[in-house]
C-alpha cells in the first residue's frame, strides 16, 4: 500500500528561502499583510486534507472507476469522492486564491499552487474535479459580463458548482480550427448550441449541484478556422429567477471513456442538443478567452506531474530501504540481514535520485511561475507586470511539457525500484505510471507545447523573452562566478546558457529556409531550455545549501547532494538533445510516406 507525506519542509524551503515570498508578497497590495506563519499554516492544513481525506481514495477510485447510467445520462464518481468533495467545500478550500469580491479568500496563487501539488500527489483523478472549476473561474473572471460573473463566480468560488472546458470534438483536438459545434443566436440574446464534444474531463458527475460548461462553438457568420471560434457558458441546469439551478439544459453526457489511468475522473462524451448558452467575451475571439483557462490548466498539469513525481519517489525510497537483495559491491552493509537493502546499490540510487531531482527542480520552477503570475496580476508597477507576463508566457509550455515528461520518467524509475512488484497493482506504483501518461497528452500535447515555445515564444519575438530569462541566469552567474565553491554549478549553467542562445539563433536561421526545421527541432529544444531553467534553480538552491552547510541540518546536505546529482547525471542529457536539435529535419522527412 502506498503512503504519502506532504513535503512541507521542502515547500517551505522553496517559498521562504529560495523565493523569499514574504518580500515578494509585501510588494503586492492584496497580499502585503501575508506572513510566513500564515503561509505555513495553510500548507500544513492543506497537507492534512490531501493526505488524510483525498489520498485514501486514490487506489479505491482507480479500481472502481466512474459509473455511467445511459438512461438518465448521469455519472456517479467512485465511492467516497462526493463526501471528500463536500469536506473540501465545507472547509472553504475552493475559495483559497479567489477574488474576495466573489467570496474568495484572496490568497496568492503561489499558495494555491503548493496546495494543488499535495492534492495531486494524493489523488490526481479526484483533484481534476476542483482543478477544472478553478480554470472556469479564472476564465469567467477575466472575460465574463458583470451579470455572468455575479451568477456563476460565487458558486464556483464556494465550490457548490464545478466547471469544465469543452473544446475537443471527435475530428479535432489539436486543430481546433476544424471545430463544428454551432451556436444559433436567439431573440433574447442567448444562443442554442448543437454538436458533439469528446474527452471532457469532469463533464458529468454527482459531486456538485450544477456544472458550468465553457464551450467553444461557431456562430453562423463565423469565418473558417481558429478566427471563427466563440466561447459560451452553458450550465447543466439553467438558472431560475433567484439564480438557483432550475430546468435541465440539454447538454448531456452520452458516454464515458474507459481509459489507461485517472479512472476516478469522468472523461465524458457530451452532446449539445440545442442547449442554451451565453456568449463569453467577444464573438469569434473565443480561443483568446479560453487561453486564460488553458494557461491556468497548463500550470495545473505541471502540478499534477509534480505531485505524482513526489508520491512515487516517497514510496520508492521506503521500498528501497526495506527490500533486501544482494550485497553491496563494496562489502555487506546490513550484516545482521541475509542481504543488503537495495538502497545500497548505485543504480537503485540513480533511479531514486532521478525522481527526487525532478521533484525538487519541478517544485522550485512551478512555485516560481506561480509567483510570477501573482506579480503579473497584482504588482503596482506596470513594467513589472509586463515582465512577469512575458516570463509566464515563455515558461508555461516548459512547465507543461518538461514536468510531464519528467514525471513519466520518474514514475517509471520509481516503479523499477520495486522490480516485479512495481508491476503488480497492489503496490500502487503502476497506477502512478498510468496516471502520469495522460499529462503528456491533454492541454495540448507536449509536441504542441514545444512548437509553441520555439515557434511562437522564441522565434516569433526574436528571442526577446528568452533573452530576459537569460539575463537572470547571467546575472546569477556573474554574482557567483568567482566563488570557488559554486564553480561546479556555475560553469555548466553558464555554458548551457550560451549554448541555448546559439541554438535558438541557428534554428531560427534554418527556419527562414524551411519552416519544417522548427517542427524537427522543437521537442529536444524544449527539453534543453527546461534543463537551463532547472540548472538555474538548482544552482540557486545549492548556493543556499552551501551557505547553511555549517548549520548541521541534514536538509541542506541532502539539497546539495541532489543538486550535485542533477548536474552530474541529468543535465548532461542536454549534449545529446542539442545534437538532435541541430541535426536538422532531413533525417525525419527523407523517407517517402509510402515507405512507412
Ligand atoms: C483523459 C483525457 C481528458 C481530456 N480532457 C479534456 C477536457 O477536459 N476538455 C477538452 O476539450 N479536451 C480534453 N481532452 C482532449 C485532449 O486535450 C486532446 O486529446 C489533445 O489535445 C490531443 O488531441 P487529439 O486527441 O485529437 O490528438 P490529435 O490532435 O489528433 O493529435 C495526434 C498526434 O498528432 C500530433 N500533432 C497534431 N497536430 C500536430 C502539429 N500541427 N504538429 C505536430 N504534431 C501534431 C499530436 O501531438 C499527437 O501526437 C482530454 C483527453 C483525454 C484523453
Amino acid at each position: 500500500m502506498p503512503s504519502y507525506t506532504p513535503p512541507l519542509r521542502d515547500m517551505q524551503f522553496v517559498l521562504h528561502e529560495l523565493l523569499q515570498v514574504d518580500k515578494e508578497f509585501a510588494q503586492l497590495p492584496p497580499h502585503a499583510e501575508l506572513d510566513a506563519d500564515t503561509v505555513n499554516q495553510v500548507l500544513e492544513e492543506g497537507g492534512k486534507f490531501a493526505a488524510g481525506v483525498v489520498f485514501p481514495l486514490n487506489r479505491s477510485g482507480d479500481r472502481e472507476g466512474c459509473h455511467f447510467d445511459a438512461a438518465t445520462h448521469t455519472v456517479t464518481a467512485p465511492a467516497g469522492f462526493k463526501d471528500a468533495y463536500r469536506q473540501y467545500v465545507d472547509a472553504g478550500w475552493p475559495a483559497l486564491a479567489c477574488d474576495p469580491g466573489f467570496g474568495g479568500q484572496g490568497l496568492p496563487l503561489t499558495l494555491n499552487n503548493a496546495f494543488y501539488e499535495m492534492l495531486n500527489a494524493a489523488n490526481q483523478a479526484w483533484t481534476m474535479y476542483p482543478g477544472l472549476s478553478h480554470g472556469a473561474y479564472e476564465c469567467l473572471h477575466a472575460h465574463g459580463t458583470p451579470q455572468q460573473k455575479s451568477l456563476y463566480l460565487p458558486k464556483l468560488v464556494s465550490g457548490e458548482w464545478t466547471g469544465t472546458m469543452c473544446l475537443t470534438e471527435p475530428h479535432c483536438g489539436t486543430d481546433l480550427g476544424m471545430l463544428k459545434t454551432k451556436a444559433a443566436p436567439q431573440a433574447d440574446g442567448s444562443y442554442k448550441l448543437s454538436g458533439s464534444k469528446i474527452f471532457i474531463s469532469a463533464g458529468e458527475h454527482d459531486l456538485s449541484a450544477n456544472i458550468v460548461h465553457l464551450v467553444l462553438a461557431r456562430l453562423p457568420d463565423a469565418p473558417p478556422g481558429t478566427k471563427g471560434i466563440s466561447l459560451f457558458v452553458v450550465p447543466k441546469f439553467l438558472l431560475d429567477a433567484s439564480g438557483a439551478p432550475g430546468e435541465r439544459n440539454p447538454i448531456w453526457c452520452s458516454a464515458i471513456e474507459h481509459k489507461m489511468g485517472i479512472h476516478g475522473n469522468a472523461t465524458c462524451q457530451i452532446s449539445l442538443d440545442e442547449a442554451t448558452g451565453w456568449l463569453v467575451g467577444e464573438a469569434h475571439r473565443g480561443l483568446n478567452a479560453m487561453f486564460v483557462m488553458m494557461n491556468a490548466a497548463r500550470l495545473g498539469v505541471g502540478m499534477q506531474s509534480l505531485g505524482l513525481t513526489e508520491v512515487a519517489y516517497q514510496n520508492a525510497v521506503a521500498y528501497a530501504r526495506d527490500r533486501v537483495q544482494g550485497r553491496s559491491l563494496t562489502g555487506p552493509k546490513a550484516k545482521d540481514k541475509p542481504a543488503d537493502p537495495i538502497i545500497v546499490h548505485p543504480d537503485v540510487r540513480r533511479m531514486l535520485l532521478t525522481a527526487r531531482a525532478f521533484a525538487e527542480g519541478g517544485r522550485a520552477f512551478c512555485s516560481y511561475i506561480a509567483l510570477q503570475l501573482d506579480r503579473e496580476l497584482n504588482h503596482p508597477d506596470e513594467s513589472v507586470r509586463k515582465d512577469a507576463a512575458d516570463e509566464v508566457a515563455l515558461l508555461t509550455p516548459i512547465v507543461k511539457a518538461f514536468l510531464t515528461d519528467n514525471a513519466w520518467i520518474a514514475c517509471s524509475e520509481a516503479l523499477q525500484v520495486y522490480g516485479g512488484h512495481g508491476y503488480i497493482a497492489e503496490w500502487g506504483m503502476e497506477q502512478y505510471v498510468r496516471d502520469a501518461r495522460i499529462n503528456m497528452i491533454y492541454e495540448g500535447t507536449n509536441t504542441i507545447q514545444s512548437l509553441d515555445l520555439l515557434g511562437r515564444k522564441v522565434l516569433m519575438d526574436n528571442g526577446a523573452k528568452l533573452r530576459k530569462f537569460g539575463d537572470k541566469v547571467k546575472s546569477f552567474v556573474e554574482q557567483h562566478g568567482t566563488d570557488d565553491k559554486m564553480a561546479e554549478f556555475i560553469t555548466p549553467l553558464a555554458e548551457l546558457g550560451e549554448k541555448v542562445g546559439k541554438l535558438s539563433m541557428e534554428i531560427g536561421m534554418k527556419a527562414f529556409m524551411n519552416r519544417d526545421e522548427v517542427g524537427g527541432a522543437a521537442v529536444p529544444y524544449l527539453r534543453v531550455v527546461g534543463h537551463l531553467v532547472y540548472a538555474y534553480f538548482f544552482a540557486r538552491m545549492a548556493k543556499i545549501a552551501l551557505d547553511k552547510e555549517k548549520s548541521g541540518d541534514d536538509f541542506y546536505k541532502a539539497k546539495l547532494a541532489t543538486a550535485r546529482f542533477y548536474f552530474a547525471r541529468l543535465l548532461p542529457e542536454t549534449a545529446m538533445l542539442i545534437r538532435q536539435a541541430r541535426s536538422g529535419v532531413q533525417s525525419l522527412m527523407a523517407m517517402d510516406e509510402s515507405l512507412f
